[in-house]
């Protein structure tokens, strides 16, 4: 199965090889989908995991036990290109610059690393084309 969790590391675990340590000892994928890492500051990074059941309630305990603050990832930005026209608008709230329209194509792009989660693009799209998955 897989889950999405927000992790929040203290100093002394930045340089933990997390990615490697959750494939090695526990038998798990981790994909990062954002990550605020710098050295010697506290860190913030979204990953989703695969694997076991089990094993997956193991690792988060074992991140626990290396001070990391575990929690699941809930809300998250979902756009639906069947009914979005690509009018441009939600990108002119967002404050991120997650939404941008292609200069060649002017098609709409989603860029979930740089999203948020703010809500503002949701209320903005004239055909409810944005909405959020809890
Ligand atoms: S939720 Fe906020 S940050 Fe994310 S895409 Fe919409 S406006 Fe941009
Ligand atoms: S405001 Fe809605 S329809 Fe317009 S580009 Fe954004 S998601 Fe697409």
């Amino acid at each position: 199965m897989k889950k999405r969790v927000n992790l929040t590391f203290p100093k002394r675990a930045i340089n933990i090889p997390l990615t490697y340590r959750l494939a090695k000892d526990f038998n798990i994928a981790a994909n990062i989908i954002r990550a605020q890492v710098a050295p010697n500051k506290v860190g913030k990074m979204v990953l989703e995991l695969s694997g076991d059941i089990d094993q997956l309630e193991e690792a988060m305990d074992w991140m626990r036990s290396q001070d990391i603050e575990v929690s699941l990832h809930g809300r998250e930005i979902v756009i639906d290109d069947t009914t979005c026209v690509d009018c441009g608008v939600c990108t002119g709230v967002c404050p991120t610059e997650a939404l941008t329209l292609d200069p060649k194509t002017f098609q709409l792009n989603f860029l979930r690393s740089r999203c948020v989660v703010c809500e503002q693009c949701i209320a903005a799209c004239p055909v409810n084309a944005i909405s959020i998955n809890l």
